[in-house]
């Protein structure tokens, strides 16, 4: 029986044993307004200790108190104690220790992208809660002992929605599973990663993120397309496509004079060429599109930017793709003769 609902206000309650639980059911009494005596658990397995004569402290603090309170294994005397003081004994089941959530980065496409330090989550993991960018089933081999649920699709294709994710991770983790949520790329690049820590901390799960290797710099590099290249670009910037550009972005975008990153762009793709045309940009500036970076089915269409959308149309690209708009774009597989001098540009200054 575990008290949840009462005002304890005025009155004392000891807590004896010498686990998690133990320590979660002192905050429970402390919540409910009481005094409790029992972080005082000098050693662990003291309150447990067979009884040597001396009086142990919880039986010298039982007078003036209201409640016993034996988390998990029984403590020798409580009993006799109890009634000896004429105080309510309560045992409670320890109750599964709080488990953990991690929130790992999977890199882009293939497995072997994940760190070491993945790696050794997965190892661990009582379950697995992936969606459709990350590795996905294949995880299943580094995380043998671990449950797999896809949340990427329901049943009738629809993905699990973001806070009934949020609320499995932390019940799973709350049920004291060793829980890994598998993302594709990195947790914190358009991830909903921060969300899902939030949800974790407010329910006072403990929660670790271990960071991936984002498609944003990964997938342009797979293609041989550094994101930023001396003389050619210094600086790089990623944006989410997923809604159209505002003319103000577009301005700002076109304007920076840097390498442009687009994820989930495909959709967007014609407005967002057509607005930094529209902004500024030379029709003529390299632009490559890279789907499904770093798997078997790896493609890149390169195009100038003024043709990028006719280009992504005729070669009926489709996500996951990341774009990527400016000189770099020239340096990869399959570069567009006379747009760009890559030797020369490779030797000037930065
Ligand atoms: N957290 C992820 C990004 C999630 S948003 C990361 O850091 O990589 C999803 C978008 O990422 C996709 O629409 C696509 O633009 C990009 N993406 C992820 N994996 C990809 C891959 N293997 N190939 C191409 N694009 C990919």
């Amino acid at each position: 029986m575990i008290i949840e609902a009462t005002d304890l206000r005025g009155h004392t309650v000891v807590v004896l044993g010498d686990t998690r639980a133990t320590r979660n059911a002192i905050r429970r009494y402390r919540r409910l307004g009481a005094e409790v005596l029992g972080d005082a658990v000098p050693l662990p397995g003291a309150a447990t200790a067979p009884r040597t004569g001396a009086t142990p402290w919880w039986e010298a603090a039982l007078p003036g108190a209201s409640l016993l309170v034996v988390v998990g294994e029984a403590v020798p005397g409580a009993e006799e104690a109890a009634r000896a003081h004429r105080v309510l004994l309560l045992r409670e089941a320890a109750a599964p220790d709080t488990g953990c959530v991690t929130l790992l980065g999977g890199g882009p496409g293939a497995l072997d992208l994940l760190t070491l330090r993945g790696l050794r989550a997965l190892a661990g993991a009582d379950i697995v809660f992936h969606d459709r960018l990350g590795p996905g089933q294949e995880v299943g081999t580094m995380a043998p002992a671990a449950q797999l649920v896809d949340v990427g699709k329901l049943p009738g294709h629809h993905r699990v929605p973001q806070v009934e994710i949020e609320r499995i991770l932390v019940e799973a983790a709350l049920a004291g599973k060793n829980v890994v949520r598998l993302k594709g790329g990195d947790p914190f690049v358009f991830g909903r990663g921060g969300e899902e820590v939030a949800a974790c901390v407010a329910a006072g799960v403990p929660v670790t993120v271990i960071p991936g290797i984002s498609s944003a710099v990964s997938v342009p590099g797979a293609a041989g397309i550094p994101v930023t290249h001396r003389g050619v670009s210094k600086l790089f910037t990623v944006v989410s496509g997923h809604d159209p550009f505002t003319e103000q972005e577009l301005g700002h975008l076109a304007g920076l004079g840097g390498t442009i990153v687009v994820l989930m762009g495909v959709a967007t793709l014609g407005q967002t060429a057509a607005g930094l045309l529209r902004h500024g940009l030379d029709p003529a500036t390299p632009a490559a599109i890279i789907e499904r970076g770093s798997t078997p089915s790896q493609r890149t269409t390169t195009a100038r930017l003024d043709d990028l959308a006719g280009a992504a149309l005729r070669a009926r690209c489709h996500s996951p793709a990341v774009i990527v708009i400016g000189g770099v774009a020239a340096l990869g597989e399959g570069p567009l003769p006379g747009i760009l001098d890559v030797a020369g540009a490779a030797g000037a200054p930065a």
